[in-house]
Order: structure tokens, then sequence, then C-alpha cells
């Protein structure tokens, strides 16, 4: 099998497209042909050095991966020659977590491009049980596009489900990028009325399209100040904050401050962002509202054929949220998305 992948040898250098060797799947692993690979911030992070992945080291980074498996090892041969997704989180499927539907949370869980080698590359070996076929997507949905299903669709959706939140409920969405794009869409889908909020204007115009139907500029705002509009609108549509979703994906700590600075009474806050940094807070502030707060890490295998549904009834639409682009591309696109030069999720296609 001749293979090629793009490695991380040195954090903060170039990838490198060098050979990779693969062995045969073992009893319960597929090999997959990369059909597309999504780009996340993740994957800048580890590119340039800000966060260290679990493997050392030469690694293959790339974590929303959609293709076709062409080996499967013995309990996976009803895998073979399938179009599949492969989730972003690959849960034992043996353990208490797994058992209670909470996957996403397994201590033994393995994500692609961070624990084993990922999906930039023309094809990655993968444990087999996590998988979830594509064959039944109808024509006119791409199965490259499905690739971000993997991370920033089912890891938006999760939050949604997680939080509880139901149609009539308001959504405020912080930062309207990449799974806050996605939390805009599925929220809205179910029937909530979404506000967003982000610094960038050309955010909050495409938020509007996917179904926001207030958007807030929070730059040179003070929190108080959005705090005291967001309210407003809730009073306006007669929602109580026992029907607030607040999701925090800004990966920023202002956007942490202002997500907590909106609690009320019994509101819900899920942290869905990444940010390196520190935030005060009067935790007693929970005591108060009784309130509740927490986090969502990608999404166990069971919510994929839910999410997968709503985009095959076009639901969701991901062509307006994803761009295309060759692999070999990859370290001008790790540059522009360094740059904040990407307003779209790309997904990556291995060339040659
Ligand atoms: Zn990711
Ligand atoms: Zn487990």
């Amino acid at each position: 099998m001749d293979a090629q992948a793009y490695f991380l040898a040195t954090a903060a250098q170039p990838l490198e497209r060098r050979p990779l060797s693969l062995p045969e799947p073992g009893p319960g692993e597929v090999l997959v042909a990369v059909e597309a690979c999504g780009l996340c911030h993740t994957d800048l992070a580890f590119a340039d050095g800000s966060v260290r992945p679990r493997h050392p080291l030469p690694l293959v980074l790339g974590h929303e991966i959609a293709g076709r498996v062409v080996a499967a090892g013995e309990a996976c041969r009803h895998l073979a020659g399938r179009p599949v997704l492969v989730p972003a989180v690959l849960p034992c499927g043996d353990c208490p977590f797994c058992a209670a539907g909470r996957g996403n949370a397994c201590p033994g869980q393995r994500m692609p491009g961070n624990d084993i080698h990922g999906g930039f590359a023309s094809h990655v070996l993968v444990p087999g049980g996590p998988l979830i076929p594509l064959d039944q997507a109808p024509p006119g949905v791409r199965l490259d596009a499905l690739a971000v299903v993997a991370d920033a669709v089912a890891t938006a959706y999760q939050a949604v489900r997680r939080s509880g939140l139901a149609a009539g409920d308001a959504a405020w969405v912080i930062g309207a990028g990449g799974v806050g794009g996605f939390l805009i869409q599925i929220a809205a889908a179910l029937g909530a009325r979404v506000v967003a909020c982000d610094v960038a204007p050309e955010r909050l115009a495409a938020a509007g399209r996917l179904g926001a139907e207030e958007t807030v500029c929070v730059a040179d705002r003070p929190p108080r100040e959005v705090r005291k509009l967001l309210h407003q609108l809730a009073r306006g549509w007669r929602i109580p904050s026992l029907n607030w979703r607040i999701f925090e994906a800004s990966g920023s700590t202002a956007g942490q401050l202002l997500a907590f600075g909106l609690l009320g009474p019994a509101a819900t806050l899920v942290q869905v962002g990444y940010a390196a940094g520190k935030v005060e807070v009067r935790l007693s502030n929970l005591m108060a509202f009784d309130a509740t707060v927490h986090g969502t890490w990608g999404a166990p295998p069971e919510v994929f054929p839910e999410v997968l549904q709503l985009i095959y009834d076009r639901r969701i639409e991901l062509e307006p949220a994803v761009d295309h682009a060759p692999m070999s591309a990859l370290n001008r696109l790790l540059d522009d998305m360094a740059n904040h030069r990407l307003s779209r999720r790309m997904i990556l296609h291995p060339d040659a």
C-alpha cells in the first residue's frame, strides 16, 4: 500500500509530507482511504505548539475524517467497502462511561490526530467499532462535506442536546464562527430563537443567514451592556431565563466572562469552546440563580445517526459553512487560520 501523510514532526514548523507505513488492521480495526478531512482549530493549536498532542511527534494531524473502508479486521467485516465517518472521539465501547451513553467522556477514548495518526493522509487506521456508515446519504449530499460532522457539527449537536434545549427556548450563542455557526443552525432547526454574539461583523452577517434571529456585535461593548440588550430581547419574546440556553463557543476568556454574566434564574450555560487562559467569576451566582453550567466534549457515537438525519433532511446545511481545498494546501491554510483569514470550515482532499 502506497500511503502518504502530512506529519507534524516539530511544533511550529510546517507539516511534512512523508510516506506512511500501514500495518494490517487488527481484528477490531479498519483501514480507511481518506476522501476528506476537516481542518479544526485544535489542529492549529497542535501545529503551532500551543497545545501538545497526547501522541509523541511525529504525528499525522486531522480528526474530521470521511472515507471508505478498504481493509477490515475480523470483527469489522460488515464495514468492508463502505463509506464511513470517523468520529473525532473514538470511545472504547466497553466501560461504564460507554455503557451510560457518555462515550465522549470515555477515559479509554482515542482521537485521530491526537492519540493516533489522523486524517491528513491518504489512509488512516482506526478502531472500527465507533465508525458511522454513510451509505444512507441521499443523492445531493456530498460525502466529503460530511467530514465536518465528525467534530464541528456533532460537537454542536451534542452541546444543544445536553443543554436540554426545546422549541421556543432562547439560545444565546457566544462566538459565531466554526462550531458556533453549527450551534446556530442546529438550535434554530430545533425551534429555538437564536441570538449570535461575536466580535466580527462578517461572522455576524453569516450567523444571520444560518438562522440567528438577532446578532449582537460585542466588540468594544461592555458585557453589562450586552447583558442588558439580551435580557431586553428575552423580555420582548416573553422567554423566562428558565428557558435560556447559553452556548460559549468563542474560544476566548472575554467570551467566557460574557457567557457567565448572562446567567439568570434557572438558566443553563454550556461551555463548548477552549481558551487556555483563566477567568475569575463568582461561582456563588450559580447558587443564587439555581443555575446550571456544564461542559461538553465531542459527541458519543449514539448521536451521529440523529445529527446525520438532520443533514439528510436538509434541516442543517453544510455547504454554506464549508469550503474545499487540496490537502497540499495544508500549511498555507494553517497560516490563514492563524491569521484569521478563514471564515468557513475547510475540508481538505488528498491530492496525488
Ligand atoms: Zn476539532
Ligand atoms: Zn469507554
